[in-house]
C-alpha cells in the first residue's frame, strides 16, 4: 500500500474511534456507572491510599471513577480464606473501619448507599455512590448472627465462596467437598433474601450456584466472573449458567482479569490461584494480618503480562448478550485485586473506550446504559425493595 494512503485509512479510523468515543463520553454522563467488584479497600488498609487523589499506582480513585463515569463501585472487604474461624469477623472490621475513614474524609466526595433509590440521589448530587460487598462467606463465622451485623454495617452483598471450600459452600477452584451448599448454606442464601442482601455466586462451584438458584426468592449477580465459552476457566460462567441467571433475573458483571478475558492467560492463572488457594499461614490477629499484606502487596502491586485486550472484554459482553440476552450483563471489572489488566482497558478511567467499542458493534444507548449499570441497579432494587 502506498504510504498516503496508509496515512488516509489511519486517519479515518482514528476519526471514527473518535466520534464514537465522543459519543461514548456524552453516555457516560447520562448513564449511572455500577462496577460490581473492586478491590481498591486492600490498598486503602494496606498502604493507605488516598483515592481523592489521582495516582498512577492502583486501578481505581475518584477521579478516575469520574473520568471512567463508573461512579457506583462495590467496594469488596475482601478477607483471604486462609483466615481460620472467627479471625474474619475481625477483617471485615477493620475494612468496615478503614472505609469509614474514606467516607469521612470525603463526605463532598462520596457516600454510602444501602439501596437503589440511594445511588440515584447521591449520584444526583454529584458524589460517588459506595456500596459494600463481603467476598467471603466464611467472614460470617457460620453464624447468621453475624450476618446480620454485616448488613446494618452496611453490606449489601456477599459471594458465599473463594478460593476454597468454607463450611458450607464448595468453591470453583477447590476439590467439591459438600456437593455444592450444605443445608446451612441454604439457610444463608435465605437469610440475605430476607434482610435484603444480593447473593453474589461468583467464586462458588457450579453445583452450588445450581444449588443457590433452586433456593433464592430474589435475582443474584456474578459480581466479577466471565463467559467460560471464551475462556476455559473454572471461575467463568457456562452458557448453561448463562441462561440459568436470565432466567433468574441476575446479572453477571464481566471480570476484567487477563486469565478470565483470554484463554491464553487462563491456565497461568488457574496455577496462581492454586498455589494461593492453598497457603496455610500461622498465627492470629496482626501476625495474620502482616502475612496478607505481604502476599496481596507482593502478588498485586506489579501487573503480569496478558495477551487480552478490550476487543476481548467486548467478546465476553457480546456473548452474554447473545446467550443470556441484553438485560443479563453488565461490569464487574476486579479492579485492584487482578494480577493483569488488558490492554486499553488498563484502569477504570478508559471505560469510555469499552462503550466506544461496543457503539461500534451497533449498540444502542439505551442498551449500553443496561450494560454500564442499569442491570445491576435494577436487581439491588428488586433485592433491597427500595
Ligand atoms: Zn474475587
Amino acid at each position: 500500500m502506498k504510504r498516503w494512503l496508509v496515512l488516509v485509512v489511519l486517519c479515518a479510523g482514528s476519526a471514527a474511534l473518535g466520534d464514537d468515543l465522543e459519543r461514548a463520553r456524552r453516555i457516560h454522563k447520562k448513564a449511572i456507572g455500577i462496577d460490581s467488584h473492586i478491590d481498591t479497600l486492600q490498598w486503602v488498609i494496606y498502604q493507605d491510599a488516598d483515592l481523592s487523589k489521582r495516582n498512577s499506582v492502583y486501578h481505581v480513585d475518584f477521579p478516575r471513577l469520574r473520568e471512567g463515569g463508573m461512579l457506583a463501585p462495590y467496594f469488596a472487604l475482601y478477607v483471604p480464606t486462609y483466615y481460620p474461624g472467627s479471625e474474619p469477623v475481625r477483617r471485615v472490621l477493620q475494612l468496615r473501619d478503614a472505609m469509614q475513614r474514606l467516607l469521612d474524609a470525603n463526605p463532598d466526595k462520596i457516600e454510602l448507599a444501602y439501596n437503589a433509590s440511594d445511588i440515584l440521589r447521591i449520584h444526583k448530587a454529584g458524589r460517588i455512590a459506595a456500596l459494600l460487598t463481603i467476598e467471603s462467606g466464611h467472614a460470617i463465622a457460620d453464624d447468621l448472627g453475624v450476618l446480620r451485623m454485616f448488613y446494618r454495617l452496611g453490606v449489601r452483598s456477599m459471594t458465599l465462596a473463594h478460593f476454597r471450600n468454607n463450611n458450607w459452600a464448595d468453591s470453583s477452584t477447590d476439590e467439591p467437598r459438600h456437593n455444592g451448599l450444605t443445608e446451612f448454606g441454604k439457610e444463608v442464601v435465605r437469610e440475605m433474601n430476607r434482610l435484603g442482601m444480593i447473593v453474589d455466586i461468583s467464586h462458588v462451584s457450579d453445583k452450588a450456584f445450581y444449588d443457590t438458584l433452586s433456593v433464592t426468592t430474589k435475582p443474584v449477580i456474578a459480581s466479577h466472573s466471565s463467559c467460560r465459552a471464551l475462556s476455559d476457566f473454572p471461575r467463568n460462567m457456562s452458557d448453561d449458567m448463562l441462561r440459568a441467571l436470565a432466567r433468574n433475573g441476575g446479572v453477571i458483571g464481566i471480570n476484567f482479569g487477563g486469565g478470565f478475558l483470554s484463554q491464553k492467560d487462563a491456565d497461568g492463572y488457574k496455577k496462581r490461584i492454586a498455589s494461593r488457594g492453598a497457603l496455610k499461614p500461622s498465627g492470629a490477629g496482626p501476625q495474620l494480618d502482616s502475612f496478607a499484606k505481604e502476599e496481596f502487596v507482593s502478588g498485586y502491586l506489579k501487573m503480569t503480562p496478558t495477551a487480552a485486550t478490550l476487543e476481548d472484554a467486548v467478546a465476553h459482553i457480546d456473548h452474554v448478550v447473545k446467550v443470556a440476552g441484553i438485560d443479563h450483563v453488565g461490569i464487574g471489572s476486579d479492579f485492584d485485586g487482578i494480577s493483569s489488566v488488558p490492554a486499553g482497558l488498563e484502569d477504570t478511567s478508559k471505560m469510555p473506550y469499552l462503550t466506544a467499542a461496543l457503539l461500534k458493534r451497533g449498540y444502542k444507548e439505551a442498551d449500553l446504559k443496561k450494560i454500564l449499570g442499569g442491570n445491576h441497579l435494577r436487581v439491588l432494587r428488586a433485592v433491597t425493595g427500595k
